[in-house]
């Protein structure tokens, strides 16, 4: 017994040992991959629900490792944000897809872009400024821009915050909160802060037809938001019986499987041309 206690101990040990030689080498590669900025934005199109067209497509990071393999933005995102690499990679993101949203206005798609900004970036002193300047440099309608950010965000600092978000909202640019109903925040915020657009969670609409809590709650967040003149997008539309029951409880937006996974630009390009006919 005592014999394989200690085996265990050992196995333990390595265990532990391996898991953080990955974590090691996972911020390894990301450095590197954040210094050369290499990564790739995917787009996911957001349907506007009762005229049944693309409206605006949300920018998801994509990386691809040489030595790792493709890694979710689930697992690397949190790694950047612990290491600050968020700040780098964050800064691409938000210049790559305000320059492909130009390039679509350039062509005749007025296409609103979905930018998700980690609390990390949202919350560092320059911010404001540093939106602004892309949009100079890219060229970018500022009313074109939508910033993602989660309720979480607004939990700390609550001055500065409102602070932010006005000044973003004096420049044009809007404000959704991401998976909405998830954090841990007070529903006050929402009278206090200047916001534009709720996203219901995935998690609400993935079962929203076979469970009546849920049913509940998305028929609630969405009278909420109108009652707030607010607009609501729901993520993670997968079936067509989905976009009839949001339908039938005029929610204004949708954005999932159902309608396109996230894509490449290129094939974007193709996409919208095909299903926004001018
Ligand atoms: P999110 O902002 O809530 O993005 C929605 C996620 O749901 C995306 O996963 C998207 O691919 C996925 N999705 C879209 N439609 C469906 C659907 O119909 N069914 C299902 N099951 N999933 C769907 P993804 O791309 O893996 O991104 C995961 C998360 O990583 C994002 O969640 C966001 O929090 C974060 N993220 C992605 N890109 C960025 C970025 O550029 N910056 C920051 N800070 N975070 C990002
Ligand atoms: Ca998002
Ligand atoms: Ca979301
Ligand atoms: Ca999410």
């Amino acid at each position: 017994v005592k014999e394989r206690g200690k085996d265990n101990f050992q196995f333990y040990q390595r265990y532990i040992r391996t898991e953080h030689d990955d974590k090691l080498l996972m911020e390894k590669r990301l450095r590197l991959a954040a210094e050369r900025n290499d990564f790739q934005l995917y787009y996911q199109p957001q349907i506007d629900l009762r005229e049944k067209k693309v409206i605006g497509m949300e920018a998801l990071l994509r990386w691809n490792d040489k030595e790792l393999g493709t890694i979710s933005p689930t697992k690397f995102i949190p790694l950047a944000e612990e290491t600050g690499l968020i700040i780098a990679i964050g800064d691409w993101v938000l210049e790559e897809a305000c320059a492909q949203a130009k390039a679509w206005f350039d062509q005749g798609h007025r296409l609103r872009i979905g930018i998700n900004i980690s609390p990390i970036q949202f919350q560092r002193p320059d911010f404001v400024n540093k939106v602004k300047h892309i949009l100079e440099k890219t060229g970018l309608p500022a009313s074109l821009l939508d910033l993602e950010i989660t309720e979480n965000v607004l939990l700390y600092n609550r001055e500065e915050c409102f602070k932010t978000l006005e000044r973003l909202k004096q420049c044009g640019i809007t404000i959704s909160i991401d998976d909405f109903g998830t954090g841990y925040s007070s529903l006050s915020y929402l009278r206090r802060f200047p916001i534009d657009t709720l996203k219901i969670d995935q998690s609400f609409i993935r079962e929203v037809l076979e469970n009546s809590n849920d049913q509940a709650i998305v028929t609630s967040i969405i009278q909420l938001a109108h009652n707030m003149n607010l607009r609501v997008i729901a993520e993670g539309v997968e079936t067509t019986a989905m976009v009839l029951f949001l339908n039938d409880r005029d929610c204004d937006e949708m954005q999932g499987y159902l309608y396109s996974k996230p894509l490449p630009a290129e094939v974007v390009t193709t996409f919208i041309q095909q299903t926004n006919p001018e």
